[in-house]
C-alpha cells in the first residue's frame, strides 16, 4: 500500500505520516459549540475528518477519534438569555440536531465525544499546572495565560505579535499583564453556569476545554489535530501553548490539519447577505441532498475553499444517480477476496492516502464505473486503462464491487440503490441517531427533550416502540 502523507500546517510541509504508536493512532478534532443549528461550513470538518478516520481505520489496528462538544460557552449563555430557554435544553436539543444532521451526511460518530461540562475537573488541573509552571496567573477572579512566558507562541499559525494582537479581538482588561494574554478561567455570577475552583466560582475559557479533553482521551502527545482553518488562530495556537506548557517536554499534536472554508454563491456566509444556509435548509431539498452535499465537498480538495451553489448540489446528485443506476443492475457478485477487485479498489483510494486527494479519488470512481460499463455492455476502456497503467480486463461485476468498496471509504454509495432510485435516500442512519439522542436525553432525565425527539420522528412517520431490549422503529 502507498504510504500516508499529509500537509502539516505546523511545518507548512507535506510529511510522511508515522504514528507515535503504529498500533494505536490518535486523532482529535474540534467539535461544535452547541447553541444553534449547524451551517454548511460546520459540516466540512466533520466530513473531511470522517474520511480521514475511515482511511486510518483501514490502515491501522486501532484508531481513537475524539471530537468534543462545547456545551459551556458565552454564546450559549447569550442565547439562553435572549430566548429564555434553559441552557441544558438548548445544548441537549442542539447536540441531537447536530448528530442527526451529520448522520444525514453519512458521517460516522467519533469514538469519543466528550462534553466540556463533563471535564471541568481536568481543566482545573491543567490551569493549576500552568500556574505552578509559571505560565499563568490569577487576577480578579480570572486566570490568564501569560503569552510572554512561552517563546514559541505564534509559531503554529506563523504570526508575529502584532498580527496576533490584530487578529484576536483583544479585550483590554485591567487584570491582564499583557494585552495578548488569554482567559483560562473566568468568574460566573449566580445567573451563569459555574463550578467551584481555587479561584472562586467560575467557568472555563473555550481554549482550555480542548486541551483538557485531548489530554484525557489521547494523552499529552498524539498524532493528528484537525479543525477548520478559521480555528488556527487563536484557538489552536492557544490549545498548543496551554498543553505544552502544562506538560513540559511534551509536543501535543504531531500533525495539524486544517480544512478550507465554505462560501455560498461566491461569498462568505452571513445573515445580513441572506446567503446563510443551515444543513436543515440544505437537507430540505430532498432525501438525496445529504449524500449529494458530501460528494460536492469531496470533489474539492479539503484545503481549498469551496463555493456552494444549488446548481453544484444538483450536479453532485446527478453523478450519484449515475453510480446508483449502475449498482441496481443486478451484476454478479465476485468472491469477497477477489484479488482484482482489491487491486482496483486500492488504486481508486491511492489519492486519498496522499493528503486526502478526494477529488482524484472521485474521478477514479468514475473510471471504475466506465470499466464496469465496458465489461457489461461493451465499448472501449482504452482511455481509462491508459490512466491506470495496467491492463485490467475485469469480468462483469468486478469493477462495480471495487467501486462500492472504494466509495465506502469516502462514505459514499452506502444507500440501498433501489431506494435511491425511488427518489429516497436510506435515512435509517439519521433515525438511529435521533433514537440514540432520545435515549441520552432520557438517561439525563431530560423528559421534555426526549418527548420532542419522539414528536419530531412521529411527524416524519416513524413509530418508536420501547421494549425490554431497547427501542425499535418502523414506518407508520
Ligand atoms: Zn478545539
Amino acid at each position: 500500500m502507498t504510504e500516508l502523507a499529509f500537509h502539516n500546517s505546523a511545518t507548512r510541509q507535506r510529511e510522511i505520516f508515522a504514528p507515535i504508536d503504529p498500533q494505536h493512532v490518535r486523532l482529535y478534532v474540534c467539535g461544535p459549540t452547541v447553541y444553534d443549528l449547524a451551517h454548511l461550513g460546520n459540516a466540512r470538518p466533520v466530513v473531511v475528518f470522517d474520511v480521514l478516520a475511515r482511511l486510518l481505520r483501514r490502515r491501522f489496528p486501532r484508531v481513537t477519534y475524539v471530537r468534543n462538544i462545547t456545551d459551556v460557552d458565552d454564546k450559549i449563555n447569550a442565547r439562553s438569555q435572549e430566548s429564555g430557554e434553559p441552557i441544558a435544553a438548548i445544548t441537549a436539543r442542539t447536540t441531537a440536531d447536530f448528530h442527526a444532521d451529520m448522520a444525514a451526511l453519512n458521517c460516522l460518530p467519533p469514538d469519543e465525544e466528550p462534553r466540556a461540562t463533563g471535564n471541568i475537573d481536568r481543566m482545573i488541573t491543567l490551569i493549576e499546572r500552568l500556574i505552578a509552571n509559571g505560565h499563568a496567573y490569577a487576577a480578579d477572579g480570572h486566570v490568564l495565560f501569560a503569552v510572554n512566558s512561552y517563546a514559541d507562541y505564534g509559531r503554529l499559525s506563523g504570526r508575529s505579535t502584532e498580527e496576533m494582537l490584530a487578529g484576536a479581538r483583544i479585550e483590554v482588561a485591567p487584570y491582564k499583564r499583557d494585552p495578548g494574554d488569554f482567559v483560562l478561567w473566568k468568574p460566573s455570577g449566580d445567573d451563569l453556569p459555574g463550578w467551584d475552583s481555587p479561584w472562586g466560582r467560575g467557568r472555563p475559557g473555550w481554549h482550555i476545554e480542548c486541551s483538557a479533553m485531548a489530554w484525557r482521551y489521547l494523552g499529552t502527545d498524539f498524532d493528528i489535530h484537525g479543525g477548520g482553518h478559521d480555528l488556527l488562530f487563536p484557538h489552536h495556537e492557544n490549545e498548543l501553548a496551554q498543553s505544552v506548557c502544562a506538560f513540559p517536554g511534551s509536543r501535543f499534536a504531531r500533525t495539524w490539519m486544517h480544512n478550507g472554508m465554505v462560501l455560498v454563491n461566491g461569498e462568505k456566509m452571513s445573515k445580513s447577505l441572506g446567503n446563510f444556509l443551515t444543513l436543515r435548509d440544505l437537507l430540505a431539498n430532498g432525501p438525496w441532498a445529504g449524500e449529494a452535499f458530501r460528494l460536492l465537498l469531496l470533489k474539492t480538495h479539503y484545503r481549498s475553499a469551496i463555493d456552494y451553489t444549488l446548481d453544484r448540489l444538483h450536479e453532485a446528485r446527478g453523478e450519484l444517480d449515475d453510480f446508483y443506476a449502475l449498482l441496481t443492475r443486478g451484476l454478479p457478485e465476485p468472491e469477497e477476496d477477489d484479488p482484482l477487485v482489491a487491486e482496483m479498489a486500492e488504486w481508486a483510494l491511492e489519492p486519498v492516502a496522499d493528503d486526502l486527494n478526494t477529488p482524484l479519488a472521485v474521478a477514479r470512481l468514475r473510471d471504475l464505473r466506465t470499466l464496469e460499463n465496458v465489461a457489461t455492455v461493451g465499448g472501449s476502456a482504452t482511455a481509462v486503462l491508459s490512466r491506470v497503467g495496467r491492463n485490467w480486463q475485469p469480468a462483469s461485476g468486478q469493477a462495480a464491487a471495487a467501486l462500492r468498496q472504494a466509495a465506502g471509504v469516502l462514505g459514499l454509495l452506502s444507500a440501498d440503490p433501489r431506494t435511491w432510485r425511488q427518489g429516497g435516500a436510506d435515512d435509517g442512519a439519521a433515525i438511529e441517531a435521533a433514537i440514540a439522542a432520545r435515549l441520552a436525553a432520557r438517561a439525563a432525565r431530560n423528559w421534555a427533550e426526549a418527548d420532542r425527539i419522539r414528536a419530531e420522528l412521529t411527524a416524519q412517520g416513524i413509530v418508536l416502540e420501547d421494549g425490554p431490549s431497547g427501542t425499535t422503529w418502523r414506518r407508520a
